[in-house]
């Protein structure tokens, strides 16, 4: 349970784009939410916080002179079933690299012991490293979509997550017979996610067109209607490489570029996240722009496949919200600090290429892009992000003290400008004590088994038992999620209009010989793009 706690210490953050504050404070947090926040220390701001009306009898958490706060990573593109491919196969580009490595592995996640399996790593790898918040792309697989949320909301990790919707232009064993199948297994997860958590708090569902090649134009034009009709947010890749782009403008020539395909179809909004954004062309980024969509810049990613090296700076001038995310397993790694560090490097590197310094990212602006442009990307600005009062504290304690065999060497000269960047480019999760989600307190190495939700604590010894079958897991781990939610949930097979039981059980119709024979076609068209 959330509790009533002053945390009095270092705090560190990137409120706005630029701006770095690096101060003293007291911070009250009620239950889930910063009811206090005062910038400096002192016996008089502890007394404010102690005699403040929602923080009566709190307890008060004082940090090591080694540690600080620093709010929670935000990754804004991450593919959790792709996870064990992460830091294998950077052999091929990208279209190449979806047939050879990446729609075997999705396909696979019909199997939801595997689903278990891979999703639990994910889930806590991600929380050890310090995101606390991430928008995951599943397969295209409602019940393994749904598994990832029971787990997300039970470790207590924000997120989004939705299910590919993808009907054309992939492998036979893994592609929707149709339009109206891809929209009805979202439906079935958006009414599974709903039950789980009706104020879409802690987890929610969000639209997912993989990307426009792999929808068809009926599909392309169903998801946009039915984002509106839920008021969903929406994700999709736009413009991350030449082979892509131009096989866009093949299969739909009637429209301007990339970025119009998904204009046309509704799909730019205020909530949208557009992952990479590498050869937007200016009319695009305007587009972008004038919608408030948002971009998910995926520097390890673009670097891995040989995609390019997007200009964010560019699209920071004419006010396109950017974010940082870390395209598991187009990214080798889930680790933010990592998509942080090659953001600094890309922006270099281009700055380099096109003789122009201002393309360069500060350390200001990169940790902005991991935590409030993230949490703006994502519509959740007001909410998470940094530290302001009536913010949920959704919070890191960075430890840069040689505990733990920290990889961070600290001298007594080191101002804390440079101790931050120490931490950035050398720092990783044996510097991460706590993370915070929420109000609660959920991993990080000083996390100990007690402060665990036994929630998680239950999850987690179950997964450790090499003694029961991965089969009893997932029947396990419907029992404590009901047991944590006090709630009798429908299984995701017979979720949809809104909880009550489809006539039929619904089961995904992916493996249709007849659309097998006709998809042959296009899959020679994919193969020859390529
Ligand atoms: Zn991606």
């Amino acid at each position: 349970m959330a509790e009533n706690i002053i945390f009095v210490g270092k705090l560190i953050h990137t409120p706005s784009l630029g701006t770095l504050e690096i101060e003293d404070a007291t911070v009250g947090v009620h239950q889930s939410k910063i009811v206090f926040l005062a910038k400096s220390v002192t016996d008089e701001t502890i007394h404010l916080a102690k005699s403040h009306h929602m923080l009566k009898n709190a307890k008060v958490q004082i940090l090591k002179p080694s540690q600080f706060f620093f709010p929670g990573f935000i990754d804004t593109h991450i593919h959790a079933p792709q996870y064990p491919n992460a830091g294998f196969g950077i052999d091929v580009p990208l279209l190449k690299w979806l047939e050879k490595y990446t729609f075997p592995l999705e396909s696979s996640f019909r199997n939801l012991d595997k689903a278990l399996e891979i999703y639990y790593r994910i889930v806590t790898r991600t929380l050890a490293y310090g995101t606390t918040f991430a928008s995951y792309f599943s397969s295209l697989h409602a019940p393994a979509s749904a598994l990832l949320a029971e787990l997300c909301f039970l470790f207590g990790q924000r997120a989004y997550i939705g299910k590919c919707n993808m009907n054309t232009l992939s492998p036979p064993h893994y592609c929707e017979k149709s339009s109206e199948s891809s929209i009805e297994a979202t439906n079935v997860l958006v009414s599974f996610m709903s039950q789980l958590d009706p104020e879409r708090k802690i987890v929610s569902p969000i639209v997912t067109p993989r990307f426009a090649p792999s929808c068809t134009k009926d599909l392309l034009q169903s998801c946009g209607k039915f984002a509106a009709t839920h008021g969903l947010p929406i994700q999709t890749h736009v413009s991350e490489n030449p082979g892509e782009i131009a096989l866009v403008r093949e299969m739909f020539p009637d429209r301007k570029s990339y970025t119009d395909v998904y204009d046309h179809y509704n799909l730019l909004t205020p909530k949208t996240i557009l992952a990479h954004g590498v050869y937007l062309e200016d009319e695009e980024i305007e587009t972008i722009y004038k919608r408030q969509s948002g971009i998910s810049h995926c520097p390890t990613s673009n670097a891995v496949l040989a995609s390019g090296m997007a200009n964010v700076r560019k699209l920071l001038n004419a006010g396109v919200k950017v974010s940082l995310g870390t395209d598991v397993s187009g990214g080798y790694t889930p680790n933010m600090l990592v998509a942080i560090r090659q953001a600094a490097l890309t922006s270099r590197s281009l700055a380099s290429v096109l003789k122009d310094p201002r393309i360069i990212l500060e350390l200001p602006e990169l940790l902005y892009l991991a935590t409030q442009g993230g949490a703006e990307v994502l519509g959740r600005g007001r909410e998470v992000g940094s530290f302001e009062e009536g913010k949920d504290w959704d919070a890191l304690v960075i430890d840069v003290s040689s505990q733990n065999n920290s990889p961070i060497d600290i001298y007594e000269h080191d101002s804390w400008e440079h101790i931050l960047s120490k931490w950035v480019f050398n720092g990783d999760d044996r510097n991460i004590a706590q993370v915070w989600v929420n109000g609660k307190l959920i991993a990080g190495t000083e996390c100990k088994i007690e402060d665990i939700s036994p929630v998680s604590l239950n999850l987690a010894s179950l997964y450790m038992d090499t003694a029961i079958s991965t089969e009893k897991k997932s029947l396990r781990l419907r029992e404590i999620l009901e047991s944590f939610t006090k709630t009798k949930l429908l299984p995701v097979t017979q979720c949809v209009n809104d909880g009550k039981v489809h006539a039929k059980p619904w089961k995904h119709t992916d493996e249709n010989e007849d659309y097998r024979k006709t998809n042959s076609v296009e899959r020679k068209r994919f193969l020859r793009s390529t």
